[in-house]
Formats: C-alpha cells, structure tokens, sequence
C-alpha cells in the first residue's frame, strides 16, 4: 500500500464518479485541502482530509518510520524534482498537520524507487506500508489524452518549414505531403521499429503526466499497414503502464493511388479493413476524417455503419476545415466523440446538446498550424461539455504535453484553469470511454497520480505554461521513472 499524505490539495476528487461535467458545471472543480490519499495494488482505495486520518493508518505510518529505510534499496532517483528544496517544509498546510505529517521524512519519490517499472508487488502477502509526503505539493489524477496519432515513422520538420513559409495544410496534402509523406514513411518502416519509435514517445507522455491515451491507425493506408500500426498499438498497451485505447482511422487520407477514386477506397476500407480489423480485436473506436477535401459524410456514413456493425463505435474527426456536416453524421451515429470542430455554430451546437456526443477540441492543431480556433466558450456556454486532447502526431501537432493544452485552452479558448482541468481530466476519459477507471481521484479508479513540484494553486499549471511542474509520477499506483 501506498500513502501520500500532507497533500496541500487533492484536485478532482469525487465521492459520487461522475462520467462527465458540462456547462456552468465545468468552472467547479471538487478538492480537499490537506488531503491524504491511500493506494492499494493499482487502485485508489480511499483519501480523506489528513485530521480525519484513520488511526490504522496512522499506526502503520508510523512504524513504517521506525522501520526506517530497510529492505528498500533506494537504487535510481525517481523524480528529479524531489531532490530539490521543494520537499517538506512549513508550508501553511504542514503547519496545520497533526504530528503524523512529520514522522516520514522519506522525500518524495525515495521510498520505493527501485527500477521503477510496473513490475507488480513481487507476491508480498503483508504488503508493507510505504509513505510519500507531498507537503506543499498537489495531487492530480493523470491527464486523460483522448486523441492522438503517436504512432509514427519519422517526423516531419521540413514540411514545418514550408508551413513557415505560409503554405496551408491542404495545399501540403495535394503536393502530395501531409499525412501521405507519413503513411509513405510508415509502409517503409518494419513494426519491430515503429514500436521502439513510439515507446519513446510513450515514455515521454508518462513523464509529462498522461495516464490514460487513445491512439490511432492512419497512416497505414493499405491494408496490412493499418493493421500493423494497431498491432504496435496494442503491443504499447501491453507493455507500458499507461491505459491504451486504439482507434481505426483507415479513412485518414485518400492513397495516392485511388487519387479521383475515393469511392473505391471506401469499399476497401468498409469490406477489408473493417471485418480484418474488428476479427483480430485491434481496435476499440472507428474514426474517418470527416472533412472538406478529405471524406464526405456520404464516405463516413458507410464507414460508421460498417464499424457500428462488428461493435466499434466511432470518434470522428470533424469540422476542422469547414462546416462540414462532420458533427451532425457523428452524432447520428452516436459517436462517443467529435473532434476538433474549429467550425461549430449553433446547428452543430443543437445537434451535441441532443446527444451523449462528447465535443472534443484539440487547441494544439489549431495553434501549429496558426489556424482558427473552436468557439469554447460558446460551447459550454450553451451547457455543452468539452474535452480537450493533444492531437499528438508529426504533422499539425508534435507534442503530447497535456499542461500545454492546459494553457492553450485558458490563452486561446478562454477557458479558466478549472475548466480546463475537466477538460483533460474527467472529460477526457469519458471522451476515449475510460471514466469507469481514470479521470478523477474516487475510490475504485487506477491509481494513474501525478504530484506536482511545490506551487501556489491549481491555476499555477496551466498559468506557468513552459515549467515542468511535475514531481512524481503514479501509473498503476507505481512509481515511474521521470
Ligand atoms: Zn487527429
């Protein structure tokens, strides 16, 4: 078990789980100032305020002190953070403390270093008590990251140049860039590499405070290449601590070799790639780029229908370009969610106020490629929720720092900081089907934390947009490697 206590704020937290917050809701944000919070195996188990500290666990807090450092071999530093001045100190909550609040003075990230990988509790059947203090410091759950495209080959800073340069995204797709320059890269690339090339990046979203992602297939686009990206996909989710879901966007991009033919690649996505796909179990969504110059919502129909038939529910890309009828078809559809959707006005905003939809914005597109930006505020306004994701992937988003989502949703979308902390949390989770476990501190969820460094407030993340404001890391209630 693990006991985080002397926490100056535990944000999030829920007694009754919500699956998702929408409207005025969204600018309130549930907390408990000088919080503990216990972790069994990989689950929260219970949290509460650190006066209400059940006396057992206080007993085993403080033999665990006594016990000392013993029989933990205090190996790699586990957070880079803790070792600076920012660990235990008299902060007005530690004042407040009772004694327990002193007794482990085990900094944070020391206790349980070891390698650092989710290598589960080795059989102990009296499974010790291990202490972190987050004196000064806040707890979050992980950021849930409801769409991205990190599985890729290569990356594609030249084409950022001729973006530089002012030449749109749609002008770079018809010379013959954009995500076909990827999916060339991607066929060439073995999935023995591919997987090592997205790891790394799985390893660096971990470290940035992601517990929970989607991923999608897209730059395949044959058959075999499809289903060789979902294969890495899966191969992420079965080897990293992170939740994974896998979404299949065989209808990403027209080949170059179905150019003025884009009815027959339909048919190859809905009567080959779909039954493949669905058969060997690799996906959990069904997505389609849903756009002007991309597929039609006649395309996306028939794609949504071929998934809905084998259980694959769609998360679609919509509106980013054009009113393009994306939103609507989507919610026809009961997609889980709509995405991006720079251009809603009010039909696309009836039409989600009428569903179980959930609008999805990705403020990391919209700022790379200097592009328009979803109307945010009217969308809550409207009682609507939102979801904000990274969109990481080697064209128009090339990062997954959800804190940077953070504060491009308060800069960009005048969201405030509570707002956006719904957005990449409770809503975030729902938006990629996982508010059952992830998204929000409640009793029963995966233990997925993230401890930040000593800071004023919840509002100081998203405010101090290029700190690294993370201490340590829990996936699987382990401590990760930072
Ligand atoms: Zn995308």
């Amino acid at each position: 078990m693990l006991l985080v206590k002397n926490i100056k704020k535990l944000v999030q937290v829920e007694d009754e789980p919500r699956r998702k917050v929408s409207g005025k809701e969204m600018s309130s944000l549930p907390f408990i100032d000088n919080a503990w919070l216990l972790i069994n195996g990989n689950l929260i188990e219970d949290f509460g305020r650190m006066e209400d500290l059940p006396v057992r666990l206080r007993e085993l807090a403080s033999a665990e002190r006594h016990k000392g450092p013993s029989g933990t071999e205090a190996g790699g530093k586990v957070s880079s953070g803790g070792k600076r001045g920012d660990a235990p100190s008299a902060t007005e909550q530690g004042r407040d403390a009772p004694e327990i609040g002193r007794s482990a003075d085990i900094p944070s990230g020391e206790k349980n270093a070891g390698s650092g990988r989710p290598a589960g509790e080795k059989g102990n059947t009296t499974d010790p008590l291990r202490v972190l203090d987050a004196s000064g410091k806040l707890v979050f759950p992980s950021f849930c990251d409801s769409h991205t495209h990190l599985v890729y080959a290569g990356s594609r800073e030249i084409e950022y140049i001729d973006k530089i340069r002012g030449l749109s995204y749609e002008e770079i797709a018809k010379r013959g860039g954009g995500i076909l320059n990827s999916a060339k890269l991607l066929q060439q690339t073995p999935e023995d590499e591919l997987y090592r090339q997205s790891l790394e990046r799985v390893e660096e979203i971990i470290k940035l405070g992601t517990g929970a992602v989607e991923i999608k297939s897209g730059y395949g686009l044959t058959t075999a290449d499809e289903i060789k990206m979902l294969r890495v996909i899966r191969r992420l989710r079965d080897t990293t601590p992170l939740i994974i879901r896998s979404s299949f966007l065989g209808a990403h991009a027209l080949p170059a070799e179905y150019k003025g033919r884009r009815e027959e690649y339909v048919d190859v996505v809905v009567n080959e790639m779909v039954p493949m796909v669905a058969e060997e179990g690799l996906a959990d969504y069904i997505d389609v780029f849903c756009d002007r110059g991309f597929f039609s919502v006649q395309d996306t129909e028939r794609i949504l229908e071929a998934g809905n038939k084998y259980g694959l529910r769609g998360k679609i890309h919509a509106n980013e370009l054009d009113y393009s009828g994306g939103i609507q078809v989507g919610v026809r559809y009961n997609a889980l969610s709509v995405d991006h959707l720079e251009f809603t006005g009010q039909d696309e905003i009836e039409a989600l106020l009428a569903s179980d939809t959930m609008p999805t914005l990705l403020p990391g597109a919209a700022f790379f490629l200097g592009m328009e930006y979803p109307p945010a505020r009217k969308m809550i306004g409207s009682g609507l929720p939102v979801a904000m994701a990274s969109d990481y992937n080697p064209g128009s988003s090339p990062s997954g720092n959800m804190k940077f989502i953070m504060s491009l949703g308060c800069i960009k979308l005048k969201m405030v900081p509570e707002e956006v902390i719904n957005a990449v949390t409770i809503n975030g989770a729902c938006a990629m089907g996982v508010e059952g476990t992830a998204g929000s501190i409640a009793r029963g969820k995966r233990a997925n934390i993230y401890i930040t460094k000593s800071i004023p407030g919840h509002e100081f993340m998203p405010y101090a947009y290029g700190s690294d404001l993370i201490d340590t890391v829990i996936l699987n209630g382990e401590v990760q490697v930072r």
